[in-house]
């Protein structure tokens, strides 16, 4: 029997519209597109959702028809010349390829210029591409503010279970596994789509605790079922501005579209029951000084969500620094600034160079003024380096040209790209050991604790200035539905 030609792709953006660095094309190329047989290469044993379709391909039989594969770092707005290039080339790939099934792994919070719900619409595409017989499964990170479109358009749609999002490589396994037994016409979907008006942020959406942890209990319980394909609960993704920003609840059932309202709603009124354990989470600045003075050991993991690069943050807040100064701790390492300037008058000062620079807070007027430092250049490197894990575990990060440069004891991370740091390696990689650390000073919101807490004396989340905090009060939406909570409702 002729092996089922199965393509697969990625093209995942979480979109945050209130950030001024728009994605064109040149931000898509930087974040690394690989096409063809280079997407397997690229996913050979690496924690990806794209591993985990290779994987299913290996275990049922998939002839594989790698398409492209391009993760872009969370920002702004996907421009329509990138969103349209970037879609066509997957249309005109599917097209060419004549395939039997189709896996796709996206993000579900992406937003271009004339397209809201951009991951919609491009399912949309696929399946008028394809046709009604071709089956279509795609897997949506748990940050995914899924729409009905988005439903509408996939055989079957999973998402994560877990954030920091450890499970992706599974997810992508489940896919797989799904589309083949919508091969053999085994299954007939059923999904119900579930959207409370809740808009929580994700400081308290770790999936190790409450509320989400009460909520995944739920729907792990509810996928014993044999009758269930899949349970997914979306935390959503608020600064996409967007109608279906907010949570969702996706079950799909095999034939029972009965069952799926029910279990679906069952868990969207849990989600709103719990909804208050989402807020909070977050210490004052006084707080954290009073922390520092009571670690021992260390290191202090103080985390500024405001400037998350992976909520869209810009990554060039230095509020972190001004804080850190202030306080005089050392040794304290911090990762991350982006500030290609300054990494480029490094570069040309040289290793062991003292330099002075106005440092930071230049993209725009949210995230604090810059700070004026004088540091001595300790490093230069590429900002190239393997994660170790657990979360993208053999994925190559790449920051640009990256300069370690040391302010009064506190050894700084200035580089040329913003990426969340997430894993020890971002230290490592640059000489820097994190355990040695009093404080360790991170850009993050929850994925940075899959790496940082098991070796942090405590974790401390703070908030400066800044578009990806937990108060959405600063945030000036414009396209979300009204009323939610907890912007107006309780
Ligand atoms: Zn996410």
């Amino acid at each position: 029997m002729r092996r089922p030609r199965i393509a697969i792709a990625e093209l995942s953006h979480e979109t945050n519209a209130f950030a001024r660095i728009r994605v064109d094309l040149a931000f898509a190329e930087r974040c690394g597109i690989a096409r063809g047989t280079a997407v397997i290469d690229r996913a050979r044993d690496t924690a990806t959702v794209l591993a985990g379709f290779v994987d299913a391909a290996n275990m049922l039989g998939f002839e594989l028809v790698p398409l492209l594969a391009v993760w872009i770092t969370p920002a702004g707005m996907v421009t329509r010349e990138a969103y349209e290039t970037l879609v066509g080339e997957l249309l005109d790939g599917l097209r060419a390829a004549a395939v039997d099934g189709v896996l796709l792994s996206l993000h579900g919070a992406m937003v271009a210029e004339h397209v809201a719900d951009a991951d919609g619409e491009l399912l949309r595409r696929v399946r008028a591409t394809l046709g009604p017989q071709v089956p279509v499964v795609a897997v949506l990170d748990l940050h995914a503010n899924i729409s009905p479109l988005m439903v509408a358009h996939a055989d079957v749609l999973i998402g994560y279970h877990t954030y920091p999002h450890v499970d992706q490589r599974e997810r992508g396994r489940q896919a797989g596994q799904l589309l083949a037994r919508l091969l053999r016409r085994e299954l007939r979907p059923a999904p119900a789509l579930v959207k409370p008006p809740m808009l929580p942020t994700s400081q308290r959406m770790t999936t190790d605790r409450p509320p989400m942890r009460v909520l995944l209990d739920r729907a792990e319980a509810m996928e014993t079922d044999p009758r269930v394909l899949d349970v997914t609960v979306a935390g959503g993704f608020p600064p996409a501005d967007v109608p279906e920003a907010g949570l969702s609840v996706l079950v799909t059932t095999d034939s029972d579209p009965f069952l799926a309202r029910q279990l679906a709603e069952e868990l969207a009124r849990l989600a709103w029951d719990l909804r208050h354990g989402f807020l909070g989470g977050v210490a004052t600045w006084d707080e954290a000084a009073a922390a520092l003075r009571t670690i021992e050991r260390g290191p202090l993991v103080l985390v500024d969500i405001a400037d998350n690069p992976w909520t869209g943050g810009p990554g060039d807040s230095v509020e972190l620094l001004r804080f850190l100064l202030g306080e005089n701790v050392r040794p304290a390492a911090l990762a991350l600034v982006r500030d290609p300037e300054v990494v480029a008058h490094c570069f040309r000062a040289g290793v062991g160079a003292t330099v002075e620079v106005l440092f930071g807070g230049k993209t725009d007027d949210l995230h604090g003024p810059p700070l004026r430092v004088r540091g001595n250049v300790r490093a230069l490197s590429d900002g190239r380096y393997v994660n170790a894990g657990p979360m993208l575990a053999g994925v190559v990060v790449d920051l640009g040209r990256t300069v370690v440069l040391e302010v009064d004891g506190i050894a700084v991370l200035v580089t040329e790209r913003a990426e969340s740091p997430i894993d020890l390696n971002v230290f490592r990689a640059h000489g820097i050991e994190p355990t040695e650390q009093r404080v360790l000073a991170l850009k993050g919101k929850g994925h940075f604790r899959a790496a940082f807490e098991p070796i942090a004396e405590r974790v401390l989340l703070v908030e400066g200035p800044g578009i990806t905090g937990s108060d959405l009060r600063r945030l000036p939406f414009r396209n979300i539905r009204r009323p939610i909570w907890p912007l107006d409702l309780d």
